[in-house]
C-alpha cells in the first residue's frame, strides 16, 4: 500500500524565480488528494507528473496563495470536459469562496461540484484512512491543517507456525488472520491470536497549513510519520511571524520535537529564504534532527515502519 506526498509549491505568499505558491499531493495507492491550490499549480501538477483526475482538493484558509490556482485549473478541466462530480473542502466561509473561484471567468462548469465546510475535529472517512481536519492559528482567517490517518492494519500472520501445526494453506489461514477462530477435521480449536500478531498502526501524514505553532498541531501530529509544517520565517524575523500569523523554523521543529514525529518536511517560505534556505535549516536542526527544507516537486515516500524487534 503506497503513500507518498508531493510538495508542488513552497513559496509563501508569491512566487519566485525558484518556487511556487502553495499545493501539496497527497498520493495513497493511486488515489490523488489535492492540498490547496495556489497560483500556477496546474502546471506544478504536469511539471510533476501529478494527475488531474482527482475527485478531492482540501483547502486550509482562502488567502490568494492558496486558492487563486483553483480559478485556471477549473478551466483546464472543463476544457478537457470532465464529468466526474469534484469535491472541495475548507473551513468556514469555503462555500462563497470556493463558489465564486471556480465560477470565475467560466460560462459553466461542465462537472457537479460539492463544496463542504469543514470544523476542526471533523474526519473524512474513506476506505482504509481517513482525512482529519483541525484547527490551525493563522491570525482571524478560519484556517484548518489536515491529517491523512490510516486506519490500523491487521496483524501479521505467522505461516511457518501454521505450517508446523499442520493448518492447511487456503481458506482457513485467511480466517485466522481475519480474527477467527478454526475448527480442524482433527478436533483442535485453533485461536486466531495464535498466528496472528497484535494489530500495526497505519500512518499519520499531518500538514498544517499557514499558522502559529500551536498545541492542536502537537495533539494531531503525535508520533506521527511525516509533519509538513508553515516556517515562513527565520529567528530575525520572530516578531514578524506573530504578528502575521506564521511561525519560524525553529517554532516549527520544537513543534515536531514535542510531537516526537519521524520526520519533518518546512514549506511557506518567505521570498528571501528563496534561493538560499540555509538559515531556516539550521535554525530548524537545533530543535529537530530529522527535518527538510521542501523545494517544488520535493517528494517524500511514507513507508510502513517495521515493528521493532526486541533483541533476544
Ligand atoms: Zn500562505
Ligand atoms: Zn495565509
Amino acid at each position: 500500500m503506497s503513500l507518498s506526498l508531493r510538495v508542488l509549491g513552497t513559496s509563501a505568499a508569491r512566487p519566485t524565480v525558484e518556487r511556487n505558491v502553495s499545493s501539496l499531493a497527497l498520493i495513497r495507492e493511486g488515489e490523488t488528494l489535492l492540498f490547496d491550490c495556489g497560483e500556477g499549480t496546474q502546471r506544478q501538477m504536469m511539471r510533476y507528473g501529478i494527475t488531474f483526475a482527482l475527485d478531492d482538493i482540501f483547502f486550509t484558509h482562502f488567502h490568494g496563495d492558496h486558492v487563486i490556482g483553483a480559478i485556471g485549473l477549473f478551466r483546464t478541466l472543463a476544457l478537457q470536459g470532465r464529468t466526474e462530480t469534484m469535491r472541495l473542502w475548507g473551513p468556514k466561509g469555503a462555500k462563497k469562496m470556493l463558489n465564486d473561484a471556480v465560477h470565475f471567468g467560466a460560462d459553466r462548469i461542465p462537472f457537479p461540484v460539492e463544496i463542504a465546510e469543514l470544523e476542526p475535529g471533523q474526519r473524512v472517512a474513506r476506505a482504509g484512512y481517513a482525512i482529519v481536519a483541525f484547527a490551525a492559528e493563522h491570525g482571524g482567517a478560519p484556517s484548518l491543517g489536515y491529517a491523512l490517518v490510516e486506519e490500523a492494519r491487521k496483524g501479521e500472520f505467522n505461516p511457518d507456525l501454521a505450517r508446523e501445526l499442520n493448518i492447511p494453506e487456503g481458506p482457513l489461514w485467511g480466517k485466522l488472520h481475519k480474527g477467527e477462530s478454526v475448527a480442524l477435521d482433527d478436533g483442535r480449536v485453533i485461536a486466531s491470536s495464535v498466528l496472528v500478531g497484535p494489530p500495526r498502526s497505519g500512518r499519520r501524514v499531518v500538514l498544517t497549513g499557514d499558522t502559529r505553532p500551536c498545541d492542536a498541531t502537537v495533539e494531531i501530529a503525535l508520533g506521527a510519520d511525516v509533519l509538513v509544517h508553515e516556517a515562513t520565517f527565520a529567528e530575525e524575523e520572530a516578531e514578524r511571524a506573530a504578528e502575521t500569523g506564521h511561525s519560524t523554523a525553529r517554532e516549527a521543529a520544537e513543534i515536531a520535537a514535542r510531537a516526537g514525529v519521524r520526520q519533518l518536511v518546512l514549506t511557506h517560505l518567505s521570498a528571501r529564504y528563496s534561493h538560499d534556505p540555509q538559515a531556516l535549516l539550521r535554525e530548524a536542526r537545533e530543535k529537530f534532527e530529522n527535518v527538510v527544507v521542501a523545494r517544488d516537486g520535493l517528494e517524500v515516500d511514507v513507508p510502513f515502519v517495521q515493528p521493532v524487534v526486541p533483541a533476544v
